[in-house]
This record gives structure tokens, C-alpha cells and sequence, in this order.
């Protein structure tokens, strides 16, 4: 028997053969220079910032180059599949404005290169497997997990790297007849590459391969020498055999993963010369790291990092414009001088660039993107931020939705407040923090919250409060208004100007702003707020005038 004869007794209904699948899948029609990436997901029902961050290099280099980006589902390792992680994956993307031009979609799958869920394609693999077993680059391996293990305890013991290589590959010498045996007998068995490597090389004599990163420039790492697990007892590929199959038939132009899968590359470069295939071009991106509370870096934990989790930007009420500009000044050094010099542009016109992304650790800071939010939604028209709150409400606030719907235009004046001028406001950094900025504004969630100042007695406050009474006139514009502020501070015995407080400190009990910040307070319930007299006109006279009646009545109660 010979291994043509052994990879038909092991594959007898395979009868594609690589010709098949290259007229099935032929080349792409794609004009020079366009790039064809895939975002190749687990469906473990946890999609987090890596995933956006990686499909976000995708997106950009397959728009950019006039391209293809499509989704494949990496399906194979049924153990951790979870019902409907496919729509969360597609969902949260979709919400950050990450769109597929092909592959897995919520309404099926869209292009002529699938099936685009890799449980799907088992004969594909396994038309590949059956030719490198016959041509002796493959082979059944026997090998039980006791004998596995006795392996693993001997190479510790004996400090050697650990694996099934060389020696400690028992099967990959077995002749086909012997295998064939076995098979019979119905000894399970998964299929292993027979590296080509050379397993014995002294340290000095280690062949290296280079390798072209996009992101990491020229690699050189040992070649491969492990026997790896290409099938697997059930017929479906690992990993490392099903996307080097699959990116060469969907004809991905550069694969963007993760630095995780670099201990791994050699045995991919393996495959794509044992296979013929091209390699396309690697790009591993950096780690997420963050600082943690003592200032050393460390990577974004699951466990430890709400914020690894895109659902946590979600739920924050993070605007997609802003997570995707934040992006970008992770991924390209030079993005944020580009955004000052183009201030006015959307930032999909920043020319992305794989050279410009750093290889040493990805940043994340949670304060520089809430700086870059309130960027960012500052160039966002109110009646769409409108919108935003209210898609947001309706999907993680549900019982303050009620508060915007119908009352639209209240709502766009209340976010607007301060955006205008030459120094506009930048308080707005998310759904959430915006609703607790704002919620003054609705009578259920208007509450004092800061106590006076402390150089304001009970007596005087009721003094300032029902002198405003008396005076205010909801038609006063701002500088009438203001006067008649000053006025009450004087005949109360607070200086009109702060300066002159400054100047003389004895001959007042305070000065102008205390008197503001009673008004305040009784309004607002803040002492901190943005312009009194621009928030008087969005409450309107009558709500106005009630919080300070009642803010009076508690004050005399
Ligand atoms: N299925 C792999 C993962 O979820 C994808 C790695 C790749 O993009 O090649 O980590």
C-alpha cells in the first residue's frame, strides 16, 4: 500500500480535487492594489474591543483600497459555541459602523466564495488533507491522550520542547499498511502535517523563515517542526489548517489578527508551502493594553476590564462616531494631527495606513476617549444627537425614554446650550453622562443636589429668592436680567462685581456669584450648570417660577 492508496482508504468521498476548487473559486476581479480582508470570528458570544479593533483595520484597508471585507464564522470547536452569537457579532459591528461587503450576514450569506461558516466547508478541508496525505505530508497518528500526556511529562522532565515533533512522533514513520490496519481495526486517529522541519537540528543549526508582517516588517523565527493537528478525530479542521484553506480560496489579500497567532505563524508558513498556496500578507496587531491604577501597563483582561466588552460602550451610551475616531488615534500615530488640520472632515478621509500602526501595544485609555467624544459629538448636529439619545433609551433606558419622545425640540435645546460661540461647551460624552448632565430638565428627575454656599445664611437666600421672584420677567434678555441680579446682590449686602469683593473683602458678605449660585440651586438644584438665564428659557416661565416658589417654601419650612 502507498500513500495515494492510504488517502483514499481514509478519504473515499472526497472526490474534489484542488483543480475544482480553483475554477469554484477562481482569483478575484479586482482592479490592482485592491485588498481583500476578513474578520474570521469564534462565535463564543463575546465580542469585544480586539474584534472591533481588528475589523476596524480590515474595514478601513478593504474601503480604502476599493476591496472586499467580508465575515467568516470560525465555527469549528463546537465546545464553544454559544445560540445566536453570530447576530451579536454582525450586531455590535453594524452598531459601530463596521459593514460587511460579504460573507455571513443576518439575512444569510451574500457572495460566491462560501460557505462562509467554516462547519460548512468539511469537504473542502478535507480535499487538502487527503492530497498531502498522499504525497506522505500528512498522516493518521494514533497517539491516545494517555499516551499524550506521558509525553508531555517526559519532555518536562527531560526539559524538552514541549509537543508532538521528531521522536516523540511516533506515527508520522508508520507505514501506510500498518495504518491502514488500524484504520480497520477502528483505532481513532486525528491527522497530523508531517513537518517538514528538521526536528533535530542543534540550537546552532536552526533553519529560520522570514516572514513580511504588514505591521511588524521582516519576522525571523525558527521554522516549524511540530506535527500539529490539522483534522481532527471528527473531520473537522483546527484552526491552523482551516483559515490557511480558507484564505487562500476566498482569496484574502491580507489576513489582520491578532499578536496572539504569531507563536503560531511558522506553522502556517508551513502549510501554505506544503499546500502551494501564496501567503497573503500577515498583520499582527498589536496587544490592547491599558495602565492600570499604579501606572504599569498590562493587557485589557476579561475578567478585570469592563471595558474590553463592546457591549460596555453600548451600554455607556458611547456614540459610534466616537469610538471610531478614538480608534483610529490608537491605530495610526499620525491621526490626531491630521484631525487638527482637518478639523471639519469626516475622518473616513484620514488615509489609513498599516505602516503607521504601532507593533508594541495598543493603549487604551478610557479618559482620552471620553476627551475625543466630547470632540466629536460637539460636531454632531442636536437632532441627531436627538436620535442617538433615543436609540439609546429604547434599548438599554427604557423608563426615560418616554422623557424625549414627542419632545424632540425640547430636548435638541437642552443639548444645544452652550454648543454655539467661539469656546462652545464640551460636556457631552456619552448617552449616559449626557442624561445625568441634563436631567434637571425633567420635573421626576429634578432634585437639589449641592448645598448653598456656605457664606449664604437661610435668611439671606430666602431674601435673594423672593427678591428675584418680584423682579423676574421671563422677556428680560440676558443683560436686563443679569442687572437685576447685581441689583439684589447690592441692596443684600454682596458686592455686584467679584472684584470689588476681591479688593475689600470685609465690607461684603460675598459677592455677585453666591447670589447667582442661590438662583442656581433653587433652579437647577446644581451649583454648577451652563448659562442660568439660557436654561431659565428652555424650562420656561412657569417651571422657572415654580422651583423657586418651592425651593422658598422648603427654605422657610
Ligand atoms: N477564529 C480566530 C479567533 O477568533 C480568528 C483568528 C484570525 O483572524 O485568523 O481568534
Amino acid at each position: 500500500m502507498n500513500h495515494q492508496e492510504l488517502a483514499e482508504l481514509l478519504f473515499p468521498h472526497i472526490h474534489k480535487t484542488r483543480d475544482d476548487y480553483d475554477r469554484i473559486y477562481p482569483p478575484r476581479a479586482l482592479k490592482e492594489g485592491a485588498m481583500v480582508t476578513r474578520l474570521g470570528p469564534s462565535p463564543t458570544g463575546f465580542i469585544h474591543l480586539g474584534n472591533l479593533y481588528g475589523a476596524f483595520v480590515d474595514e478601513r484597508l478593504a474601503t480604502q483600497s476599493g476591496g472586499i471585507f467580508y465575515l467568516r464564522i470560525e465555527d469549528t470547536d463546537d465546545k464553544r459555541q454559544v445560540e445566536g452569537a453570530v447576530e451579536v457579532i454582525i450586531n455590535s459591528l453594524r452598531f459601530f459602523d463596521i459593514q460587511f461587503t460579504e460573507g455571513a450576514t443576518l439575512e444569510g450569506s451574500v457572495g460566491d466564495y462560501g460557505p462562509y461558516y467554516q462547519s460548512q466547508r468539511a469537504e473542502i478541508y478535507q480535499c487538502y488533507v487527503k492530497e498531502l496525505v498522499a504525497k506522505g505530508l500528512a498522516y493518521p497518528c494514533f497517539l491516545t491522550e494517555e499516551e499524550i500526556t506521558a509525553i508531555r511529562e517526559q519532555q518536562e522532565l527531560t526539559k524538552e520542547n514541549p509537543g508532538i515533533y521528531g521522536k516523540w512522533a511516533a506515527n508520522r514513520n508508520l507505514s501506510p499498511e500498518q495504518a491502514a490496519q488500524w484504520i480497520e481495526q477502528g483505532k481513532p486517529y486525528v491527522i497530523r502535517l508531517k513537518s517538514q522541519g528538521k526536528a533535530d537540528a542543534s540550537p546552532e543549526d536552526v533553519t529560520m523563515i522570514q516572514v513580511e508582517d504588514g505591521i511588524r516588517g521582516t519576522l525571523e523565527m525558527p521554522e516549524n517542526i511540530q506535527d500539529v493537528v490539522i483534522l481532527k478525530a471528527n473531520g473537522i479542521p483546527t484552526y491552523h489548517f482551516a483559515h490557511v484553506v480558507d484564505d487562500y480560496l476566498m482569496r484574502t489579500t491580507h489576513v489582520v489578527r491578532g499578536a496572539e497567532w504569531l507563536s503560531s505563524l511558522p506553522v502556517h508558513i508551513e502549510l501554505f508551502r506544503l499546500l502551494e498556496f501564496p501567503i497573503p500578507v500577515y498583520c499582527h496587531t498589536a496587544q490592547l493594553m491599558k495602565l492600570d491604577d499604579s501606572g504599569n501597563k498590562r493587557k485589557l483582561s476579561k475578567r478585570l476590564d469592563p471595558e474590553l466588552s463592546l457591549d460596555y460602550y453600548r451600554n455607556e451610551g458611547y456614540h459610534p462616531k466616537a469610538v471610531r475616531e478614538y480608534l483610529l488615534t490608537v491605530l495610526n500615530s499620525n491621526f490626531e494631527e491630521w484631525r487638527i488640520a482637518n478639523p471639519d472632515l469626516p475622518m473616513e478621509e484620514f488615509p489609513f495606513s498599516i505602516e503607521k500602526m504601532s507593533s508594541s501595544g495598543a493603549l487604551f485609555d478610557l479618559n482620552k476617549l471620553q476627551d475625543i467624544s466630547k470632540d466629536v459629538l460637539l460636531r454632531i448636529p442636536a437632532s441627531e444627537l436627538v436620535d442617538f439619545m433615543k436609540g439609546w433609551s429604547a434599548e438599554f433606558r427604557p423608563e426615560i425614554l418616554s422623557l424625549f419622545e414627542g419632545r424632540e425640540d425640547y430636548l435638541a435645546r437642552i443639548l444645544d446650550l452652550g454648543r454655539s460661540g467661539d469656546k462652545p461647551r464640551k460636556d457631552l460624552i456619552n448617552a449616559s453622562q449626557i442624561f445625568q448632565f441634563i436631567r434637571y430638565f425633567y420635573e421626576d428627575y429634578f432634585q437639589i443636589e449641592d448645598p448653598a454656599p456656605d457664606n449664604v445664611t437661610t435668611p439671606d437666600q430666602i431674601h435673594i429668592l423672593e427678591a428675584y421672584l418680584a423682579t423676574y420677567d421671563h422677556q428680560d434678555d440676558q443683560s436686563v436680567w443679569f442687572d437685576k441680579i447685581r441689583a439684589i446682590a447690592e441692596e443684600s449686602g454682596y458686592a455686584a462685581k467679584p472684584k470689588d469683593y476681591k479688593k475689600n473683602p470685609d465690607l461684603y458678605k460675598g459677592h455677585v456669584g453666591d447670589v447667582s449660585t442661590v438662583i442656581r440651586i433653587a433652579v437647577m438644584g446644581r451649583s454648577q450648570s451652563p448659562d442660568v438665564w439660557e436654561i431659565q428659557q428652555i424650562l420656561g416661565e412657569e417651571t422657572t417660577r415654580g422651583r423657586i416658589r418651592s425651593r422658598l417654601d422648603w427654605l422657610k419650612s
